[in-house]
């Protein structure tokens, strides 16, 4: 191929680079404004403050009030406090828990652990695109309900759901809503009140902020237990010294992303369709979840008669960097439950490819990555015992 090896990077579904100016505005709280926000010495206040400012740019973020965020080590760990903190509150009024089949791990498996203590949880399907649908949603509930969480989008294959329809719904029955908004903050609006939800996880790292960073959105009247158990920090919620310079990245970085977030969408938008338009060039070549209703940086593609992990590794050697799903089934073989979930065969998940697109994301390398991938697809089919003779290089 004559085209000049570049460095790409395609994967910010599983992370983000922390910007520059987010990096230098956490700087000051690790050496000079150093002290613990609950000590009482002027030296504290500054901490104090950031924290709080922090708070405020996270909660203007969703349309929150900056009294409901509560600050995490990240999305894991919000999710997990979430279903857990529910769980134990409520477990007198009931034990049900409703979630969907396509959540990610930190959802999936905190339920599993819950079935372990006792809850029930019914796990929605999806149709092809990877949607909830909100009718099934209200099937489910029962009066022993006392829980509803689907993600607001995929990190897999982008498919964004109806969240408002759902919150609707939970509310009308008055249930809980949690939503895990990782993936889709600061790439699509989010406003807690208009889309009934109680509960939502955020994660820093995946805006352009720090790893180890997160946030748990908890609504007027939510009552759930804490999960970490110790100080008084976080209004008694949720104990451990403030990560200061985290949380202060973590503000600043959700308020940028916010910010730019309408032109930054239809650029990276105008970009997806042009890297998906290359991808559905290739020969049996499909698209992962939904066509329309996706988050503005995912193309997901499946490749018939090859295998992600080897397209991922010869990409690698050609500079870029992605994905066959997300970041944690990466290191595993077991197929992606998401794509399994949208009906596609075990054979034909091990084909997929999953790139994610950022602000930085040039024409130029949209169009490296069509022909790499291109050349490479063909590559992996002419050495593929499976792939039909019609698919394979003339030469
Ligand atoms: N939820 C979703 C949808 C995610 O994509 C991720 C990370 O990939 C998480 C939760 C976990 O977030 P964190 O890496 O901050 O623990």
């Amino acid at each position: 191929m004559n085209i000049d090896k570049r460095q790409v990077y395609m994967d910010h579904a599983a992370t983000t680079a922390t910007r520059p100016e987010v990096a230098e505005a956490m700087l000051p709280y690790m050496t000079g404004h150093f002290g613990n926000p609950s000590s009482l010495y002027d030296l504290a206040k500054a901490s104090r403050t950031a924290v709080e400012k922090a708070r405020e740019q996270v909660a203007a973020a969703i349309g929150a009030a900056p009294k409901e965020i509560y600050f995490t080590s990240g999305g894991t760990e919000s999710d997990n406090w979430a279903l857990k903190g529910v769980a134990f509150a409520k477990k007198a009024k009931g034990k049900h828990i409703i979630t969907s089949v396509i959540e990610h791990h930190a959802i999936t498996h905190t339920c599993a652990w819950l079935e372990k203590q006792g809850f029930s949880v019914t796990y929605l399907a999806v149709d092809q695109y990877g949607m909830v649908d909100p009718a099934d949603v209200e099937a489910a509930i029962t009066p022993e309900t006392i829980l509803i969480s689907v993600m607001m989008a995929n990190n897999e294959i982008g498919t964004v759901q109806p969240i408002a329809a759902i919150g609707a719904i939970a509310q009308k029955h008055g249930v809980l809503f949690h939503t895990d908004a990782v993936q889709a903050a600061g790439h699509i609006p989010i406003d807690v009140h208009a889309m009934h939800i109680d509960l939502l996880s955020l994660s820093g790292h995946k805006f352009h902020g720090p790893k180890g960073t997160g946030a748990l959105y908890i609504g007027p009247g939510v009552r759930l237990d804490p999960l970490m158990h110790g100080g008084a920090q976080e209004r008694g919620r949720r104990a451990g010294t403030e990560n200061v310079p985290g949380i202060v990245g973590m503000g600043l970085a959700l308020s940028l992303a916010v910010a730019d977030m309408t032109e930054n969408a239809e650029r990276v938008t105008a970009l997806r369709d042009r890297l998906t338009a290359g991808m559905l060039a290739i020969p049996h070549a499909y698209l992962n979840g939904h066509p329309k209703r996706r988050l503005p940086n995912n193309v997901n593609v499946v490749f018939e008669f090859i295998e992600g992990e080897s397209i991922l590794l010869l990409l690698n050697r050609k500079g870029i960097a992605a994905s066959t799903g997300s970041a944690c089934s990466s290191k595993s073989l077991d197929p992606s439950h998401v794509l399994i979930a949208c009906g596609l065969p075990h054979d034909v998940v091990h084909g997929s490819l999953r790139l994610t697109l950022g602000e930085e994301t040039t024409e130029e390398d949209v169009d490296y990555v069509i022909a790499v991938v291109k050349e490479t697809v063909q590559r992996l089919r002419d050495m593929s015992p499976l792939t039909p003779p019609e698919l394979r290089s003339q030469s």
